[in-house]
């Protein structure tokens, strides 16, 4: 389909367009779009569902939506094309009695787009269940397979985000036949009694339901921002000037601050810009009306710049910009 409009295609709702749009279904469809690109030397983005991506202008080149679809259970591990809505997959697992994805119930987008930023929620990374990912080499049309390590996962990193050229097919998970619920993070109520998988997915969903916002209202990306680890020298500098700041260490000599207290500390919580604005709900979500990214962008660069003079601390955007 040629000059398509992508505003059905991204979950902030911009008015671009793209030169050509291809949906893919199949290895087969895949492969020729890659013989395309590779003859016309056009540019390329892929999209799932477009829940992690800021556009920032017309796309000139071919988007490719992925289309791919089917689960496969075998035991405990789990093959899925990645053109499954993650939500999906995760309801599909618990009724197949396996466990392990319950913290991860809700987030939205595809399963291709999971392992891109190593999706995370409630104290639970999909990183944790995967095996491989098995993606196609749009450069040369071939397929190829990075196990758990070369995967390079990280807080909201993989090595999938310095391949833009990869087009991810199906992932390999391993789950658990053994229900252990994970409860430790502190926004789980810990006052209720829960027995099983399904208990744990509707706890998460009733405490995402209250927390976030529903981009079909309120286009968004979830959080605009990751959370900034700092040193322990900065750490205790900044704990001499806010006693009351919200952080938890995560490897020696690295500390995790809290995106969304930081946003709060500089008063922008329910800020409200033109055709954009921080939720009054999340102070990590953006929320935007503009059919254009402009304003969206230079609200974040506002943050942005505001956090650094006050704290010393560069935050970095959490969805991917795409131009
Ligand atoms: C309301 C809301 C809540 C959210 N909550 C969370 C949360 O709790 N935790 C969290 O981690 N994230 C969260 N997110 C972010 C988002 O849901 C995830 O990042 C999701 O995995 C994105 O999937 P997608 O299919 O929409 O990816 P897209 O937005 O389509 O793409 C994102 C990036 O991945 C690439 N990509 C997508 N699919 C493929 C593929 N098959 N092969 C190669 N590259 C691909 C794209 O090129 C792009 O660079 C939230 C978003 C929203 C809107």
């Amino acid at each position: 389909m040629t000059n398509k409009s992508l505003k059905n295609f991204n979950s902030l709702r911009f008015e671009y367009s793209c030169e050509s749009l291809y949906e893919v279904k199949s290895y087969e469809d895949l492969y020729q779009i890659s013989k395309k690109i590779r003859k016309s030397k056009n540019r390329f983005w892929i999209l799932g569902e477009g829940t992690n991506v800021v556009i920032l202008n017309n796309l000139e080149g071919i988007v490719i939506k992925n289309n791919f679809l089917g689960i496969n259970i075998m035991g405990n591990s789990v093959e899925s094309a990645s053109g499954e809505n993650w939500d999906n997959l995760v309801k599909v697992c618990l009724e197949a009695n396996l466990y392990g994805f319950e913290n991860l119930s809700g987030i939205p987008g595809s399963v291709g787009g999971s392992p891109i930023q190593n999706i995370g929620a409630y104290g639970v990374e999909v990183s944790s269940f995967i095996d491989y990912v098995e993606t196609m080499n749009l450069n040369t049309g071939n397929l190829e397979v990075f196990n758990l390590q070369e995967c390079k996962f990280g807080y909201r990193e993989s090595i999938f985000k310095k391949l833009p050229n990869h087009f991810i097919t199906k992932i390999k998970f391993s789950l658990s036949e053994a229900f252990k619920p994970n409860l430790a993070y502190e926004s789980i109520p810990k006052d209720i009694d829960i027995n099983s998988g399904e208990e744990v997915r509707s706890v998460i969903l009733k405490i995402r339901n209250d927390r976030l916002i529903n981009p079909e209202e309120e286009p968004n990306v979830g959080s605009f921002f990751k959370n900034p680890v700092v040193s322990k020298t900065h750490l205790d500098k900044l704990l001499s000037d806010y006693s009351d700041l919200k952080f938890y260490g995560i490897k020696e000599n690295q500390y995790k601050i809290s995106a969304a207290w930081l946003i709060e500390k500089i008063g922008m919580k329910g800020h409200e810009d033109k055709d954009c604005g921080v939720s009054k709900k999340h102070s990590l979500v953006l929320v935007n009306s503009s059919e254009k990214s402009e304003n969206i962008i230079n609200l974040s660069n506002k943050i942005r710049d505001e956090i650094f003079k006050r704290f010393d601390i560069k935050l970095e955007n959490e969805p991917t910009l795409i131009t």
